[in-house]
């Protein structure tokens, strides 16, 4: 049955590259390109991928017209692709794996599911901070871990740090979901690395001691609480607003109209950003396919797509922003590497248990 599927999958792929041969080869004769040296077997790309953007399908038709290589997608929650691969082992057909979180790239990486890739295409584009120190992954798009406040109740000049969430006059104020969720764990990981355990134990107490309510729901549902007067300050994810403020449904554009975006950190490391990414599978059967499809999202064409897919900002410099998105103002970003967010996430669930964040 296994095999079958496998075969099935495969000659798909293998089909789908006769085709892109074709245009390939019309490619090559007008401009020569190193991509026509990619073996037979590189013809395809197979990804999976925790994104479930349909603007996704417009940078696989690009890289498609620009090397003739056609990508097959699977897509999935970023479990269960880990727990795919695993299982399927040496026989697994992916090439590429890709997930929207780097804490979920940092527990791929701790399975050995990764291989190391030296690019200079890649190191030169992405900035350090945003992809592994071996290769292993990288970012191509990030979003930042604001605090976003009710533009009626507060002013954003009393506005300053992550740690001064605890500043007992924001008590009752604060809204912000479970800390079990990847993007708390990777934000209460980063104080660790600054702080400490002992003093990001302090505070975590003092945010939660300053909760509007015990955490439920998602990031819009904090947003959504935010305007409505259930607390005046929401810690969320940056696209997460600028999806309500495009949305083509008026309430939505209403909950976005009353509320804005402080970066905080701006005086000292920065703002907390997180990054969607992908890394080289280290079975992969069409590896040069991968590295190349991986250098494609690097470029500034799908810079703008793959950042855009989800309202989030490109990696790479010099990529022009979503107006919406930069209607909210530039930020500095903490630099900290992404990889610490899953080094310290174990330590970050222990102290968040203890504190009784929820
Ligand atoms: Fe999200």
């Amino acid at each position: 049955m296994n095999k079958m599927t496998r075969r099935t999958f495969l000659g798909a792929g293998a089909a789908a590259a006769t085709v892109a041969m074709g245009l390939g080869k019309a490619k090559a004769t007008a401009q020569p390109s190193p991509t026509i040296r990619i073996a037979q077997a590189d013809r395809v790309v197979n990804l999976y991928s925790s994104r479930h953007y349909d603007t996704d399908n417009a940078l696989y038709e690009g890289f498609r017209a620009e090397t003739g290589i056609q990508v097959n997608l699977i897509e999935a929650e970023a479990d269960p692709l880990i727990e795919r691969i695993k299982s399927e082992g040496a026989n697994s057909p992916a090439d590429v794996l890709m997930t929207v979180d780097a804490g979920r790239l940092w527990r791929a990486e701790q399975e050995g599911l990764f291989q190391p890739v030296n690019s200079q295409v890649l190191n030169q584009a992405i900035p350090s901070s945003l992809r592994h120190p071996n290769g292993m992954w990288f970012g191509f798009s990030k979003r930042a871990r604001v605090i976003m406040y009710d533009t009626s109740k507060v002013n954003p000049a009393d506005l300053s740090t992550y740690e001064a969430l605890t500043d007992p006059q924001w008590q009752g104020q604060i809204l912000t979901r479970s800390s079990t969720n990847i993007y708390n764990v990777s934000l209460v990981s980063s104080l660790i690395e600054v702080h400490g355990a002992p003093e990001t134990e302090t505070w975590v107490r003092g945010l939660v001691a300053n909760f509007a309510r015990p955490p439920e729901g998602n990031d819009t549902a904090q947003i959504q609480a935010c305007a409505a007067g259930v607390g005046s300050l929401a810690i969320a994810n940056s696209y997460y607003l600028i999806r309500l403020a495009k949305s083509d449904n008026p309430a939505d554009r209403e909950v976005a109209e009353k509320v804005s975006i402080f970066f905080p950190n701006q005086r000292d490391r920065g703002t907390h950003v997180n990054i969607s990414g992908a890394g080289v599978v280290r079975t992969a059967k069409n590896q040069e396919a991968a590295i190349r499809f991986l250098e494609y999202l690097a470029g500034p064409e799908a810079q703008a797509i793959f950042a855009n897919g989800n309202n989030e900002y490109p990696v790479v410099e010099g990529v022009p922003l979503d107006p919406v998105l930069a209607s909210y103002g530039s930020f500095k970003s903490d630099p900290m590497n992404a990889s610490v967010f899953g080094k310290n996430s174990a330590e970050a669930l222990r102290i968040t248990d203890r504190a009784g964040w929820t």
